[in-house]
């Protein structure tokens, strides 16, 4: 472990509430075999919001599917799902009210990757992204090339901005500034849980090994909500909000995707477990190394730390699992030989005061 304290590690860890109780919450149960650990079930992760992600892709693990199979299935149905507004259907548009997608896909066993970005009218960049990958000799496509690409395989165009997220994206329009020609709608017009959800982000990710140790990833999202047109985060971007090895793990992310592209942070945390680091290791020194590289003023708070959240979720190639945040907030999902579970995510600190 080179280049790391790990004792350090370990005191920092401790100081910020994750103590090594913590940590053993993440160890998986392993089997011996000819000498070498080997996972002796699969293993399935995802964000917060991939509960129904981690028992698809766990059902189609179980059937011997390939994990990119398996993984992508899983995700399909949250970006099918309009009630999650950070994905694919019903995902929340960019400032000029149009729905913008960004997706990756990477298969261990080929080392091979796919991604489209700034996707318009298709509701599954995921499996557009893994057609990148298969057919064609690219690995990201953008924009309206992504658009015909996807046409050419016989995608089909709709409109993917919900009423609801067109009532999140006018809300935020009209409060946007008193500058503008646009007025505050009338208090009785915002809808329950429209202002609140103003303040929302988000992204599905989620890897998978299989029986036989093989990995792969996805990583799925709408984006930044109201963000620039043609703004592109890290989720499509392989090193960054998505990266496989397949010797030695997968990891992916969700969060203010700026930070990720900055610090090539999913292929990080690979990284920091091929030198021996545990998943939640890995994933909390990659959120130190970003705070460590925040610099700009207006990105910090008054303590010197990141206005912003960046969540990481990773497995190793013992079926070993964890996240891990800048702040400790909200959980992840596991499936694995104990059946699927929600567990919280350790942060590098407690928590925040600034949202950004
Ligand atoms: N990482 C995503 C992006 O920057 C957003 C998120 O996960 O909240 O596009």
């Amino acid at each position: 472990m080179s280049g790391l304290k790990r004792r350090d590690f370990l005191r920092k860890a401790t100081v910020t509430g994750l103590g090594l109780p913590l940590l053993s919450l993440f160890r998986p149960v392993v089997a011996r075999s000819r000498g070498r650990f080997q996972p002796d079930h699969p293993v399935v992760i995802s964000s917060g919001n991939g509960e129904q992600a981690v028992k698809k892709a766990m059902e189609l693990l179980q059937g011997g599917s390939d994990p990119l199979d398996a993984v992508i299935a899983g995700v399909n149905l949250v970006e099918d799902d309009p009630n999650d507004i950070t994905v694919g259907y019903g995902g929340i548009p960019n400032e000029e009210g149009v729905v913008q997608l960004d997706a990756s896909v990477m298969h261990g066993p080929t080392h091979n990757a796919g991604a489209v970005a700034a996707l318009e009218n298709i509701r599954n960049p995921s499996k557009v992204a893994r057609l990148v990958m298969e057919r064609t000799d690219h690995v990201l496509l953008v924009g309206e090339g992504a658009l015909k690409f996807a046409k050419a395989h016989g995608f089909r165009e709709e409109n993917l901005l919900t009423e609801r997220a067109r009532k999140i994206w006018l809300y935020w329009k009209e409060t946007l500034n008193d500058r503008d020609d646009w007025l505050p709608p009338p208090p009785k017009e915002i809808e329950g849980d429209v202002r609140r959800l103003v303040e929302t982000h988000g992204t599905i990710h989620c890897c998978a090994m299989d029986s036989r140790g093989d990995l792969a990833g996805v990583t799925t999202t709408s984006g930044l909500f109201f963000k620039i047109p043609g703004r592109v985060g890290d989720s499509p971007i392989i090193g960054a909000g998505l990266y496989v090895d397949n010797a030695v793990g997968a990891a992916g992310s969700t969060g203010r995707g700026e930070a990720n592209l900055k610090n090539l942070s999913s292929f990080m945390v690979v990284e920091y477990m091929r030198r021996g680091l545990s998943p939640t290791e890995a994933c909390l020194e990659v959120c130190k190394r970003i705070a460590e590289h925040t610099k700009l003023p207006r990105l910090l708070d008054e303590s010197g730390r990141p206005r912003f959240n960046v969540k990481f979720y990773a497995i190793n190639k013992k079926g070993e699992f964890g996240a891990g945040a800048i702040y400790q907030e909200g959980h992840f999902w596991v499936y694995d030989r104990q059946g699927p579970r929600k567990l919280p995510i350790p942060g590098l600190y407690k928590r925040r005061m600034h949202r950004k």
